[in-house]
């Protein structure tokens, strides 16, 4: 569930929250073209290449608010500060891979 203070718009909100059965990964969608990736408090528009990567979107592609400058940076160095070098591939707390970790810290 993603928290309401991400949600700008009633189309944004169809969006994040968007169900579909035939593609249970939503990667894989074609009726999902934006997606919100919380461990980051990033939005992206998923780029269908098999892969998982996204290109950064800065404004609601319906409403034009404004969306949150993503936290990779941060969550690299406090994942790093606690010990994690790759911070990808390494067996990390569970709160850092959800919205946990930067809403405890007040980012
Ligand atoms: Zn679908
Ligand atoms: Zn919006």
């Amino acid at each position: 569930m993603i928290n309401q203070d991400r949600i700008c718009c009633e189309a944004m909100g169809r969006q994040l929250n968007y169900v579909c059965d035939q593609h249970p990964d939503l990667i894989d969608c074609p009726d999902v073209v934006i997606r919100y990736f919380p461990h980051v408090d990033k939005f992206g528009f998923p780029i269908r290449d098999g892969g998982a990567s996204s290109l950064d979107a800065h404004y609601c592609p319906w409403c034009g608010a404004k969306l949150p400058e993503p936290k990779r940076n941060q969550w690299f160095d406090t994942l790093e500060n606690l010990g994690y070098g790759t911070p990808l591939t390494d067996e990390i707390p569970v709160e850092y891979r959800t919205d946990r970790w930067w809403r405890e810290l007040g980012l």
